[in-house]
């Protein structure tokens, strides 16, 4: 199961861990630490990096805030950043293959699925990149003639941007490209495990022209690094992405300095599956809507919620397709999914299952790590199926995230929607039927933020994505989106 052997190094670093970059030069850590990434799929090295920390964290925030209180950049022109991000859309097509690589080899992640995820990076940055003009506000109408008023948008200021390993580049791309569109200045603090595209990216944009200081990234651990950007009074906004405990911790950090916030958290993401849906197309999306990515997906649909009568087909035809999956490393082209992004986090796994077993839910498959010896150096852990699992419970209410579905029933549209709202979280929920009126009242009714109709994941650049409940606060992408990175002034002046 090799990551397929070769070491892949920044080019941006001649030498290891020369990978911080501040006020637009590339640099080691000043403790001089360095952390080497090591594939999922098999333990090998694939990179070394800075390992930044506190001091790190203040060089890049000061730097920030020096290029946007200069005003050249704050104040320049929308469509000229638009069309610097154009730019990285380019770059990001052409070099298409050199991120995916490294995206694998840091996640474990099927080659097939980081290539797909560039696509959707590439058009995250090229929709920010047509949309950064397009609003210069609204004039408002005073009813006096003596006056006039209009309603302008600004950058925030100096933006704290913290993501997760599961999608790294991606999360990245949601929060960079609207931050520059509308004129911010940032740093960028990506998970410490997954940090090899988000060095490839800032070479990109040094590529495509961005000014020295706009972007800074620091690498390192989150309580270290991510804390700093939290806490700190010259950072306006943190936008960060990741677990539901550590958004409760960046919350009352910047609540010190109230700060702007936005939160995109986990999710326990109801699949609504009603007895005239499509059965082939219900198993299909109950599939992939949960083990994309190994669950390690924000938005899996991990809940399936079936109606009462196709419980035991839907599920029984299920758990014999669960288990064809084959497993695999990132570079063998017949696996369907890919290892666990590290040993701490399949272990999380292993107790949420026996926890799940003890309270009652029903094993109907998986519940192991895979016995072939040729996963024995990656963290696999088969895909499993937790059916008869109760309202209320510790496997219903908390994200695995990972590959565990767990099973509820349902007798009838109210009791569907009830179930599925039944929940601290509302990122996301499916919803499988053939009657189009019911699909349109049911998705109405649910409480989370995206809802795919016989469907299961796809998003555009162009919607907001985002939580109801403790799923978040604020929205990503977008229109709305790009408002998280914007000031509305209102300039009221009498003549
Ligand atoms: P995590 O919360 O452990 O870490 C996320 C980031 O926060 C990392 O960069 C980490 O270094 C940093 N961090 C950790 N502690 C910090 C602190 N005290 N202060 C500041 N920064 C800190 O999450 P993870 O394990 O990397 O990612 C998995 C979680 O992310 C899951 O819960 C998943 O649902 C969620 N997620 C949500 C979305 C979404 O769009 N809503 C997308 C992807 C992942």
């Amino acid at each position: 199961m090799p990551s397929d052997g070769a070491e892949h190094r920044s080019p941006a670093s001649s030498e290891a861990g020369n990978t911080l970059f501040i006020d637009g030069a590339w640099g080691p850590a000043e403790s001089g630490n360095t952390r080497t990434i090591r594939c999922p799929a098999d333990g090998n090295a694939v990179a070394t990096v800075a390992e930044g920390g506190r001091t790190d964290t203040e060089r890049a925030i000061a730097a920030a805030r020096r290029v946007f209180d200069e005003g050249t950049w704050a104040s320049g022109s929308p469509w000229e950043r638009g069309d610097l991000l154009l730019r990285v859309s380019d770059i990001l097509v052409r070099d298409r293959a050199k991120f995916a690589r490294a995206e694998s080899l840091d996640t474990g992640k099927r080659l097939v699925e980081s290539g797909y995820d560039m696509d959707d990076i590439a058009a995250c940055f090229r929709y920010f990149g047509k949309i950064a003009g397009t609003d210069p506000g609204h004039v408002v109408d005073t009813g006096s003639p003596d006056t006039i008023s209009r309603v302008s948008y600004e950058p925030v200021g100096v933006c704290g941007l913290i993501t997760p390993w599961n999608f790294p580049l991606l999360q990245v791309a949601w929060k960079v490209a609207p931050a520059i569109a509308a004129g911010n200045t940032f740093v960028l603090k990506p998970s410490e495990l997954t940090p090899s595209t988000a060095v490839l990216l800032m070479e990109a944009l040094t590529e495509a022209g961005l000014p020295a200081g706009v972007g800074n990234l620091v690498l390192g651990p989150g309580k270290e690094t991510g804390a700093v950007l939290a806490e700190h009074p010259d950072v306006d906004l943190v936008s960060f992405t990741g677990g539901l405990h550590t958004g409760r911790t960046i919350a009352a950090a910047a609540a010190g300095t109230v700060k702007k916030v936005a939160l995109e958290l986990g999710g326990k993401n109801p699949n609504v599956v009603f007895a005239d849906a499509d059965f082939d197309t219900a198993v299909d999306y109950a599939l992939t809507a949960i083990f994309l990515h190994s669950g390690q997906v924000c938005s899996a649909g991990a809940r399936l919620v079936v109606q009462d009568e196709l419980h035991d087909a839907l599920v029984d035809e299920i758990v014999r397709r669960v288990e064809l999956i084959r497993l695999g490393g990132p570079f063998e082209e017949e696996a369907e999914t890919g290892p666990l992004i590290s040993a701490e986090h399949r272990s999380k796994i292993e107790a949420y299952v026996a926890k799940a077993i003890d309270e009652g839910a029903v094993l109907r498959t998986g519940g192991r790590r895979p016995e072939s010896e040729q996963f024995s150096n990656g963290y696999y852990y088969l895909p499993t199926v937790l059916d008869e699992v109760r309202q209320g419970s510790y496997a219903v209410d908390e994200e695995s995230f990972g590959p565990v579905l767990t099973v509820e029933r349902f007798t009838d549209e109210d009791d569907a929607v009830r179930i599925a709202n039944d929940t601290h979280y509302g990122l996301s929920a499916g919803v499988f039927t053939s009657d189009a009126g019911k699909a349109q009242r049911v998705a109405g009714r649910l409480r989370h933020g995206t809802v795919w109709i016989n469907d299961f994941h796809p998003y555009l650049p162009q919607a907001e994505w985002g939580g109801f409940k403790q799923s978040g606060i604020g929205r990503e992408l977008g229109p709305g989106g790009l408002g998280e990175y914007q000031e509305a002034k209102h300039i009221y002046q009498n003549l």
